[in-house]
């Protein structure tokens, strides 16, 4: 997929320099004010109009006021999606100041939150009501919203990504009116709408179902790839988070297991120290990769020594931390991803050949490949619909050439009717999506429903939608 360059230089009324620094502190920067980019710097825009709404009425005027002007509109996250799927060159709607949590009932678990709310500060105002969601990926920069339309999602052979921990929504429609969907009122747009791609209106508030607060024992350590690719099936059914990390040329994997500490059981092994904390999350994960990484840029001949010594320097560590934080880590090394969701049984073929096939590509690989489970679910374009799933993520470092290394992995996953993550680099078009999830076409007819003109549209969506 090319980066995305989209854009017509119009000013218009609702820009505003504080909405734009905003925008651009939210998305990673950059040089040119009046453009949008994404974190990972793979795709970029010039929005006709910012807004930044304050509240839903505000919403509700955007999306209006789009409409009369004949101009698209798209709700923008963190910028954390590789692909071009927030990117406009219409309205950016920027929902960074429509955040917080508007209701909470601590006996159900039910939250309604603001969609432009990160993940951090929801974790952070759970915490503080003795709440959590029950599964995170592994950051938190993302907002609510966004992090749902593409289908984002953490690990847990028995539990599914964020959108499956959704209970209602409440959307402003093509037409400026204001859908409250949840499984009994208008189950298909809700459906629909838990991983819409931000195609069927901009969500204003999402009510979540949480649990109440539950620590987290990690157990981190090096196993051989080839071990772990044997137990692979025991190791996913017998930890409620279960993970791995594989460095293309290494023999050695990273394998996390995360889990439950019971209330009533033992305390497990404690909080990692402050100190330790930034020893090995900044110091090693970040400061020290990164040094690897820009050594690899420099001399890419090195890469497989860097990769083998990154991956014999693996360590066992535990800690037991409230959930968040053994969820979330710190992501500062910019890199480049594609990550696909396959059958969980096609999970260790896939690696197999991925293993195979590797070492032959002309450019080496910097970052490992990480690999996670989900339960299936039943949410329209989920990568995990009506199927146990794995799931596949592969990087590349910033800067590095990944385009060869990511057609390679998608030709391998095709086989196993893998699906890509809406978020992440791919080369899919709708009519191949369409045969890959099959709820596609009642999610474009619903699209059609509730977006007759493609008020939402934008050429990413065109192409894995199809036209409006
Ligand atoms: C370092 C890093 C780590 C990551 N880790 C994980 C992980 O562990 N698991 C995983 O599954 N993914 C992961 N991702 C991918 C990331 O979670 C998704 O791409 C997510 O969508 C990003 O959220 P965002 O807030 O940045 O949304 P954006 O990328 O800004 O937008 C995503 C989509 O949401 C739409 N949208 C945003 N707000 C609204 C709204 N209010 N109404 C309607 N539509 C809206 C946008 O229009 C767009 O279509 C990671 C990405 C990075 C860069």
């Amino acid at each position: 997929m090319r980066p995305y360059r989209h854009g017509r230089d119009i000013h218009a009324e609702c820009s505003g320099v504080l909405g734009l620094v905003g925008l651009m502190g939210r998305a990673g920067g950059g040089q040119d004010r009046r453009e949008w980019r994404n974190w990972a710097g793979t795709a970029s825009a010039t929005p006709a109009r910012w807004c930044r709404p304050r509240s839903a009425g505000e919403i509700v005027a955007a999306v209006k006021e789009a409409a009369a002007a004949g101009l698209t509109v798209r709700a923008l996250g963190s910028g954390h999606s590789f692909t071009p799927v927030a990117a406009t060159d219409g309205v950016a709607v920027d929902l960074s100041l429509w955040t917080g949590i508007v209701a909470a009932d601590t006996r159900t678990g039910l939250v309604t939150v603001r969609s432009g709310t990160t993940l951090r500060a929801l974790n952070a105002a759970l915490d503080g009501l003795g709440l959590a969601m029950a599964n995170l990926g592994d950051i938190d920069a993302q907002t609510l919203a966004g992090a749902l339309c593409t289908g984002t999602h953490g690990t847990g052979a028995l539990l599914g990504g964020l959108a499956t921990q959704v209970e209602a929504l409440e959307l402003i429609l093509a037409d400026g009116s204001v859908a409250s969907c949840s499984g009994s009122a208008r189950p298909d747009l809700f459906a629909a709408a838990r991983i819409g791609l931000g195609a069927l209106g901009v969500i204003s508030t999402v009510t979540l179902r949480c649990v109440p607060s539950f620590t987290l024992t990690a157990d981190e350590r090096p196993m051989p790839v080839e071990q772990v690719l044997e137990q692979f099936d025991s190791l996913a059914a017998g930890n409620d988070h279960f993970e791995f990390y594989w460095f293309p040329y290494g023999r050695q994997a990273l394998v996390k297991r995360n889990n439950r500490v019971p209330a009533d059981g033992a305390p497990g092994p404690g909080a990692m120290p402050g100190w330790r904390r930034f020893w090995e999350f900044e110091v090693m994960e970040n400061a020290g990769f990164g040094t690897l990484c820009r050594i690899g840029r420099a001399a890419p001949r090195l890469i497989p020594a860097l990769n083998r010594f990154s991956s014999a320097a693996l360590s066992r560590r535990s800690y037991t931390e409230v959930s968040h934080r053994v969820f979330v880590t710190p992501r500062r090394v910019r890199f480049t991803e594609s990550e696909y969701a396959v059958p969980r049984e096609s999970l260790v073929g896939v690696l197999r050949e991925l293993r195979r096939s590797v070492p032959r590509l002309a450019d080496p690989v910097m970052f490992p490949v990480e690999v996670r489970v989900a339960a299936a679910d039943d949410i329209w374009l989920s990568t995990a619909y009506q199927r146990e799933t794995a799931y596949i993520a592969i990087h590349q470092y910033s800067g590095l050439p990944y385009r060869a290394y990511f057609d390679l992995f998608e030709s391998i996953v095709a086989d196993v009717e893998g699906r890509p993550h809406w978020g992440k680099m791919h080369g899919i078009d709708a009519a191949r999506l369409g045969r890959l999830y099959p709820r596609h076409q009642d999610f474009r007819r619903v699209r059609a429903e509730v977006d007759p003109e493609g008020r939402f549209a934008s050429p990413y969506l065109i192409r894995v939608l199809g036209q409006p």
